[in-house]
């Protein structure tokens, strides 16, 4: 067996441990005779996952007690629709700030329902540094602002939260997720697909405080009613139980590494080697501002498209796969999620200095 370094922007790379249990696990869970995939989602042992999964984050993220921790369905996209049709109905006005693609299709899909406006946006610069803004550029009357705090894309991250008033705060951590700690007492709500930092595809974790329940619009479809999701304990129909319990063990395997302080540590290291190499070398360079670079996403690039696809072709063969960047952006992306050992990121660098010094 051979197993590559896969550094795609999602899904990505779940930690080889994890595996491993899921593998053992797979015929026989915990002496039920079954396989998590095959159990009901209304058992007792199933029970234990579900309730489990939730305890390690909330212990993990430090979520305070008056937040909802819901297991949903549809993606990271099918929140863009449900966030204005659960909270755009008070003043029907909401502010977003657009830093990238998924901001962008966020702040599209609200305007299906009411007064959203773009606050601020970095689209001039091809997305490549985060806006820089202050409480009176929100409508301090809006239901809610909106960010994308890392922007899986474009290789940028929120370092600091933005100053929003008394402006309730969302944000899309999909990207990030779990990669460093995160202050959720500063949010009205942050949520993320699963399939980056946590899990497999088809589970979404949204953290809602409680206050901002219970004024959904009519209309709204009753899977996307938070509150419906949060009184029926994420379990109103069959939830997606083997991504589930998947998300269980990268928490447990989190929890052993020591938490969250432990992986920002291992995730700024990797990025350090990477972003050190970019700033070196004279054929590859990073596409973001310094200061707002993420940990997780790095777009990089030579100054030739011969020479990016090349690179890649190369890279892919020596078993770093899936390096090509967004098609927005062009050239290479670098995602180095939490699953990703430092090894992997130390021997890429090592591939990109031999690929430079043979074509230069
Ligand atoms: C991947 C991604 C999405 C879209 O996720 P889906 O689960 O495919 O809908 C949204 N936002 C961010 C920041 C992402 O990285």
């Amino acid at each position: 067996m051979s197993r590559v370094y896969n550094f795609s922007a999602g899904p990505s790379m779940l930690p080889e441990e994890v595996l491993k249990k899921a593998a053992a696990e797979m015929l026989d869970y915990e002496g039920s005779g079954q396989s998590v995939m095959e159990m009901s989602h209304r058992s007792k042992v199933y029970d234990g996952i579900i309730k489990g999964a939730e305890a390690l984050l909330r212990d993990l993220m430090n979520i305070p007690d008056n937040y909802k921790v819901l297991f949903l369905q549809g993606g990271a996209s099918a929140q863009f629709s449900a966030i204005p049709l659960n909270f755009m109905n008070g003043s029907g006005k909401a502010d977003y700030i657009i830093t990238g693609q998924w901001a962008k299709k966020a702040f599209q899909e609200a305007q299906k329902y009411g007064d959203a406006k773009a606050v601020a946006s970095s689209a001039d610069k091809t997305f490549s540094y985060i806006p820089k803004t202050t409480a009176s550029d929100f409508r301090q009357d809006a239901d809610y602002a909106y960010i994308c705090m890392n922007n899986t894309i474009y290789g940028t991250v929120y370092k600091d939260i933005p100053d929003t008033g008394k402006v309730p705060l969302i944000a899309d951590i999909s990207s990030c997720f779990l990669s460093e700690p995160l202050d959720v007492s500063k949010f009205a709500m942050v949520y993320g697909g699963a399939q980056k930092n946590v899990a497999p595809a088809g589970l979404v974790i949204a953290i809602i405080r409680e206050d901002m329940l219970g004024n959904a619009r009519e209309s709204t479809p009753t899977m996307m009613n938070y509150k419906i999701q949060a009184d029926a304990e994420s379990l109103y129909n069959t939830p997606p139980c083997y991504t589930i319990y998947i998300c269980k063990l990268v928490l447990e395997w989190l929890k052993s590494l020591g938490g969250l302080e432990a992986i920002k540590e291992r995730n700024e290291k990797k990025a350090k080697i990477l972003y050190d190499f970019l700033d070196s070398s004279k054929m590859f360079r990073g596409t973001v501002v310094p200061e707002d670079r993420s940990l997780m996403n790095v777009p990089f690039v030579t100054d030739s498209d011969e020479l990016n696809a090349k690179f890649i072709e190369e890279a892919t063969k020596a078993g770093f796969v899936n390096l090509k960047g967004h098609r927005t952006v062009g050239g290479m992306r670098a995602s180095i999620y939490n699953a990703m050992p430092v090894e992997g990121v130390e021997k890429l660098v090592k591939f990109m200095a031999d690929f430079e010094k043979a074509n230069s």
